[in-house]
């Protein structure tokens, strides 16, 4: 190493990625660190859906900022991103659910996110493959999809473009406020990021981030099967119960025409394995919301560990204490959609400057 960098970045997952993004656009000298390829974690296993979600008041205002400054960037990013502007529909399986739907809109339309209402009839219109009948669902036309990995690497390769370092192939074995080791080598910078995903906690014992595991499968080619992210209104509260394991209806059409089927969540430990009962659930739960589902092939299944944290919210600050490590860390099954956001808020506090959003709930700190 010939020059120590401002900024040490462990972890080339999209959330290591986007703060080597913001952070060297801001001047500052960093280096990445990663023990396999950029997105090699859970970066390459997850949907890519950019959503605005209102699980918490301090969720929607980290995921609205998040949004909207993808949106900013999205001239510039490359046709490796497959940025879709899909849009988001908030399927209500029954009118029970109709009140939620009109909490739902409320609650967007307070953060200034736009969406609309819609009847059964208007929801056919738009996805003739929903099963009938249908209730009504919320649209929200500025939620979009990329492809998590090709978003990662633009952000990377922006980054080595104003002289970022990447340390691939390179396992950190332990790090310090200043410092990271790995085997005999030291790399000393003047701050330290450990954005490990859901193995930062390995990094920093005692950090209360654990692996939520996750299924997802994805089908051939069958253009025009569903135009937008198509989840159940019931999704919020499968992701908000950390004490169950759950599935969702979540389906997601990709630019190649294929379509991604989704999701569950487990609290497994390091279990990677497919379990067969868990995909049974989940694409059942599927077929229910969209028959014609169940004659597709389906080319792929997978898992990945989203980073959770007990209280749903990312970890952003130094940690244990403000002379700590900075930890970038526990985006669940945001960090795709709340990347950018959350680099953005540790270049504002690493040059005390008051970052858009009240960074308190998200402070590492509390944990
Ligand atoms: C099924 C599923 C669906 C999802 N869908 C969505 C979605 O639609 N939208 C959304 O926003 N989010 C989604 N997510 C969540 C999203 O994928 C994660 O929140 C996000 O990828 C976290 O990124 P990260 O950079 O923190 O972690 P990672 O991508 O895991 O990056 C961490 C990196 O650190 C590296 N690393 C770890 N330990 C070391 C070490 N000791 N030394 C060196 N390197 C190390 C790893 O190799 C890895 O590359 C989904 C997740 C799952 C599982």
């Amino acid at each position: 190493m010939d020059r120590s960098p401002d900024v040490v970045i462990v972890g080339a997952g999209i959330v290591g990625a986007a703060a080597a993004h913001v952070l060297t656009a801001e001047g500052l000298a960093v280096d990445v660190v990663d023990r396999g390829a950029p997105a090699s974690g859970v970066t390459g296993a997850g949907m890519g859906h950019i959503v605005v979600m209102d699980d918490s008041p301090a969720q929607l205002q980290l995921t609205a900022y998040s949004r909207r400054l993808l949106d900013e960037l999205a001239p510039e990013l490359s046709a490796s991103c497959e940025l879709s502007r899909c849009g988001t529909l908030w399927i209500a399986s029954g009118e029970a659910e109709l009140e939620a739907v009109e909490a739902k809109q409320g609650a967007y339309a307070e953060a200034g996110i736009a969406s609309e209402v819609l009847d059964g009839d208007d929801v056919a219109r738009l996805e003739p493959e929903l099963r009938r009948p249908l209730f009504g669902a919320l649209r929200v036309p500025g939620d979009t999809v990329v492809y998590p990995p090709g978003l990662a690497r633009w952000f990377l390769d922006r980054a080595v473009e104003r002289g970022a370092r990447l340390h691939l192939g390179t396992e950190i074995d332990s790090l310090g406020p200043r410092e990271v080791r790995a085997g005999t080598t030291t790399i000393s910078a003047g701050a330290v990021v450990n954005a490990a995903g859901p193995w930062s906690g390995r990094l920093s014992p005692g950090l209360p981030v654990t692996p939520r595991k996750g299924h997802l499968l994805i089908t051939g080619r069958y253009s025009g099967f569903c135009r937008h992210q198509l989840v159940e209104l019931g999704y919020l509260a499968s992701a908000h119960d950390l004490s169950q394991d759950s599935v969702a209806f979540n389906l997601q059409p990709r630019p190649t025409g294929q379509i991604i089927i989704g999701s569950s969540r487990q609290a497994a430990g390091w279990d990677g394995a497919i379990d067969r009962s868990v995909l049974q659930k989940m694409v059942a739960r599927a077929v229910e919301f969209v028959p014609g589902l169940a004659g597709l092939d389906v080319v792929r299944t997978w898992t990945g560990f989203r980073p959770a944290t007990p209280d749903k919210l990312p970890l952003i600050g130094p940690w244990p204490d403000e002379d700590g490590p900075w930890i970038l860390s526990g985006h669940e099954g945001l960090g795709i959609a709340t990347a950018l956001g959350t680099a953005q808020i540790l270049a504002d506090l690493m040059l005390e400057r008051r970052p858009e959003l009240d960074p308190a709930p998200f402070r590492a700190a509390r944990a």
